[in-house]
């Protein structure tokens, strides 16, 4: 590397030499726009002299960014402040009285945490869903990241409720559009069939398809979720969403813990993607892993998520791809399901798709979001197998290096103004605490 002083101010032209990915020894050469413009054994000759900056990557190995199909970004503020309790209890006792207190600075603060520390464990997209979130759009613009945000659509069954809903993701997507940042797209965010009435996720449906917007769901997580709507509509969650119009090849449908083989079906026929959200099941216990077995023989995209903070707590999407593949294995009582290539999959390619961001990998021509895990640390010695390692071995503390759109947001472990960002973030926290306690 030749300098640091301003690798962090824009995007520049980038040669990142001597990494490895897919098991090759190759160089990076990364144009101004951001674009990969050369990868091969011989880039270094071809593009010395057109790079701003060379980076030495030290033999590390050379990924996509991963990509976090399911968050709450702002609730790292919540982190470990309320664990290990019934998930009714858990969210009306604890959750919901703190976030009624929530300002749209705090879900700034919160959000520029949570994206500093995906920037820290190698994540460069995420699809959120949260409130204030024209504050979370800013805190995302600044830290550099690509992001789907959505307004939490949450009617409760009432009319009234239901046209502020409308009128608040009307206007976030204006407010997006009006960024004009092609890092940042707006979609729908009805939040589950349990909180939004048949209405609010008719027009949320019709709302996207004009708009030509994701959309950004949570489906089946509790069976509680799956009874109720048998109860109600007389037919399994899906079949009831198909019926709403929410079923489309931009929905991406989180936890989706227990669906029927007729459910996972159906949503291959919709082109739905599904975002696998293990850490988050397991501790709230859901009682039921997404049926992964089925979704794969389906042909479903299977992709990853953390979910918030308060219920991982953490959004290392490395973590996670270890936890998808020993809760799928332990669940389903068979050692050969998912194995690491293909959970490496669903935290990068599958994300990418899912979003559809279409960073296309590590390849000529793609845009370069790209993380640097380095090779010189514990969890990658030996190095049998890197894709065993990346999975089953290391976290997100092993990288060191993450690019997203051509710019670098982590060089070697370092990230300009994290101390402030980490502050900031603590301090609004505690006073949110302060807040509710004192109300
Ligand atoms: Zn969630």
């Amino acid at each position: 590397m030749e300098t640091t002083t301003d690798i962090f101010e824009g995007k520049h032209s980038l040669l990142i030499t001597n990494v490895v990915a897919d098991g090759k020894a190759v160089d990076i050469f990364i144009d101004e726009t951001g674009t990969i413009a050369g990868f091969g054994e011989y880039e270094r000759k071809e593009h010395k002299g057109d790079a701003e900056f060379i980076i030495d990557g030290d033999h590390a190995l050379a990924l996509p960014g991963l990509v976090n199909t399911h968050t709450h970004a702002a609730m790292s503020l919540l982190r470990g402040y309320a664990d290990d309790m019934i998930l009714q209890d858990w969210l009306s006792q604890k959750i919901w009285p703190l976030e009624a207190h929530l300002t749209g600075d705090d879900v700034y603060l919160g959000t520029r945490l949570a994206c500093l520390e995906m920037i820290r464990s190698g994540t460069t997209a995420f699809n959120d869903m949260y409130f204030f979130m024209e504050d979370a759009a800013r805190a995302v613009d600044e830290s550099g990241l690509r992001a789907v945000l959505s307004y939490g659509f949450i009617d409760l069954f009432s009319e009234d409720k239901r046209e502020t809903e409308c009128k608040a993701t009307e206007n976030l997507v204006t407010h997006i559009r009006n960024m004009k940042n092609s890092r940042i797209k707006a979609s729908a965010g009805p939040h589950a069939i349990y909180t939004v009435s048949k209405e609010g996720l008719e027009w949320c449906a019709k709302f996207a398809r004009e708009q030509k917007i994701g959309t950004h769901i949570h489906l089946s997580e509790t069976e509680k979720e799956v009874q109720d709507c048998i109860a109600r509509y007389g037919m399994r969650p899906s079949a009831f969403l198909d019926t709403c119009g929410i079923l489309t090849p931009r929905t991406v449908a989180a936890h989706c813990c227990w669906l029927d083989e007729a459910e996972c079906t159906l949503l291959k026929k919709r082109g739905v993607s599904v975002s696998h959200n293990p850490a988050s099941n397991m501790k709230l216990a859901t009682h039921r892993a997404m049926p992964y077995p089925l979704l794969s023989a389906a042909g479903v995209n299977v992709c990853l998520g953390t979910d918030g903070c308060a219920s991982n707590n953490s959004l290392d999407l490395f973590e996670e791809a270890k936890i998808a593949a020993l809760l799928q294995k332990f669940y389903w009582n068979d050692p050969t399901i998912l194995p690491a290539q293909e959970a490496l999959a669903m935290a990068t390619v599958h994300g990418a798709e899912a979003l559809g961001f279409a960073t296309g990998g590590l390849t000529v021509g793609a845009v370069a979001d790209i993380v640097l895990v380095s090779t010189r640390r514990v969890c990658n010695t030996p190095l049998h197998n890197a894709t065993s390692n990346l999975v089953y071995s290391c976290n997100g503390g092993a990288v060191d290096t993450t690019i997203c759109d051509g710019k670098v947001l982590m060089l070697e472990g370092k990230i300009p103004g994290e101390s402030a960002i980490r502050e900031e973030a603590a301090r609004a926290s505690y006073e949110l605490v302060r807040r509710e306690r004192y109300s």
